[in-house]
């Protein structure tokens, strides 16, 4: 069932994003963007509750690779940062010396459990810290203990034999106040059980909770492990070298794309048309191995510029592979991309993992090769830059998201939201002289700034708390501020294009 309920629920979700980019009267926006909030609420509650049929249905199969628990924990730690940063709350993650850092097990599984827990730990915590603890479990021989503790709310005594059942929780007021489908505690405690591990829970009313819970690893070799990330690695080589011309209209989508292959993929070529005439244009005068097509592109749509290129185009060019790119996944839609012609077909927003592979069912580079650290890479050549004076750069969101859009949006409305508030904090310090707020103030953006790849602003921002905490160079901080200020009224203009 799960395919036939998700995808409908995808194309609603996939279309009024699409209707959201188009004109809109203020009514009609604020309208859609309720059905986008209410889809995307109802997107997790049936995702959960299809979690959870499938975990008892026995269908939930069980990975057991060498994974590194210190990626696992900075994992949670960069998705959960941004929700306790917003609340002002401490994210503490802390890793005893004496758990071997490579085991064998299901990273992914632990993940969710880990995300749940701790996403609960801030959800139902207004002040103080949330502590992730992984130690070696004594009790039991090669178990790992995770400790999520909380200085939140707490539970009452009377309902704490509850909370591990389906649809539990506190108190009527709980979903109202802080959402959620009272699963998350279910799903996690049946996933732990599959590992072979336990889960229980201690809390004190108004002073806060601590889950925790242990599995049963065997270690894993360091060797093994590399091995696998490398495997990783080596569908990304045969990659090496290929050159993309992406056809989309959509600005922050060229970004995305452009940022995440240019991440991935060592020597890529990417060329941008806006629309399908300019593509058929750009393939006239230039050799590509693909074209990335978007379906719905002002002047000539994705559809009839695939029908051109294999009806009326020269041999060279007619056989080219064509990859749609849309979020209507509707089987009709679907179906309407391979009757002109397309080879294949990847849903928007796109997954990282879901892009390289189709991109490696139509090349391969038998020579190329990438090492570990080669990433980054950003030598790849590029025919049309786009707006290089950009202040923003979503490069680290992008790959912090693992591309996910509606966390990068999420992200982006969050910057958008908090950053004036904090510079209006930093202008009155300053006109005050208080070089203490100064310094906090200039201390809290630095993150902000970070997530949207603003280095310049945040190399500012340090400098003012530096300057501010040290008491040196005082005569600078105000052109310090002035520039900041102008990159962040710049960043406003460019983010809000994208969000
Ligand atoms: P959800 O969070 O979606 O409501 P869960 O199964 O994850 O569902 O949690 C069930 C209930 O347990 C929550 O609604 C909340 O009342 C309570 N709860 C879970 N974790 C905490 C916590 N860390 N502090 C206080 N209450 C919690």
């Amino acid at each position: 069932m799960s395919h036939e309920i998700r995808t409908p629920m995808n194309a609603v979700l996939g279309m009024t994003n699409l209707v959201l980019e188009t004109p809109l009267s203020r009514k009609q926006k604020k309208y859609l963007e309720a059905i986008n909030k209410s889809s995307q609420n109802l997107l997790v509650i049936i995702n959960d509750i299809l979690d959870l049929s499938k975990l008892e249905a026995g269908k939930m199969e069980l990975e057991r690779i060498p994974f590194n628990i210190e990626d696992s924990i900075q994992q949670i730690k960069d998705t959960l940062r941004f929700n306790a940063e917003e609340k002002g709350l401490k994210l503490i993650t802390i890793i005893s010396d004496d758990v071997p850092r490579f085991l064998m097990g299901d990273p992914s599984r632990l993940n969710q459990i880990l995300i749940n827990l701790a996403g609960n730990a801030i959800k139902f915590t207004e002040k103080g810290s949330v502590k992730i603890l992984v130690e070696n479990d004594t009790a039991i021989k090669g178990a790992v203990k995770f400790r999520i503790i909380d200085s939140g709310i707490g539970i009452p005594p009377e309902k704490l034999n509850l909370l591990f059942q389906s649809f539990q929780q506190v108190d009527s007021s709980t979903s109202r106040k802080y959402g959620g489908t009272g699963l998350g505690l279910t799903i996690s405690k049946t996933l732990v059980e599959l590992q072979s591990g336990k889960i229980s829970m201690k809390s004190e009313l108004g002073k806060g909770s601590e889950f925790h819970f242990f599995i049963p690893y065997e270690n894993a070799t360091e060797e093994s492990f590399k091995v696998l990330e490398n495997s990783k690695l080596t569908d990304k080589a045969s990659l090496d070298g290929i050159r993309i011309l992406v056809a989309e209209d959509y600005e922050y989508n060229q970004i995305v794309l452009r940022d995440t292959l240019e991440h991935l993929i060592k020597n890529v070529k990417i060329d941008i048309a806006e629309n399908g005439k300019i593509a058929i244009n750009k393939l006239e005068q230039n050799e590509y191995d693909l074209i990335l097509m978007d379906i719905h592109m002002p002047e000539m749509n994705g559809l009839d510029a695939c029908k051109f290129i294999r009806n009326e185009m020269g041999e060279s060019k007619k056989f080219i592979p064509i990859i749609a790119m849309t979020a209507n996944v509707l089987s009709k839609d679907i179906e309407a991309t391979k009757e002109v012609g397309m080879n294949e077909f990847v849903p928007k927003p796109f997954k990282r993992e879901e892009l390289l592979q189709v991109l490696s069912q139509f090349y391969y580079n038998p020579n190329g090769q990438q090492k570990e650290g080669d990433l980054n890479n950003k030598s790849g050549t590029t025919n049309v830059e786009i707006n290089s004076e950009k202040v923003t750069d979503m490069t680290f969101l992008e790959s912090f998201t693992e591309g996910d859009q509606d966390r990068m949006k999420k992200y982006i409305d969050l910057f958008l939201k908090l950053i004036p508030k904090n510079l209006e904090k930093i202008l009155l310090a300053l006109d005050q002289n208080n070089y203490n707020d100064l310094a906090i103030f200039s201390h809290t953006m630095k993150p902000q700034l970070n997530y949207m790849g603003m280095k310049e602003a945040k190399g500012w921002a340090e400098k003012i708390e530096k300057y501010s905490k040290e008491g040196i160079e005082l005569e600078k901080i105000p052109k310090l501020i002035e520039q900041l200020k102008s990159h962040i009224e710049k960043s406003y203009e460019e983010l809000n294009e994208v969000a």
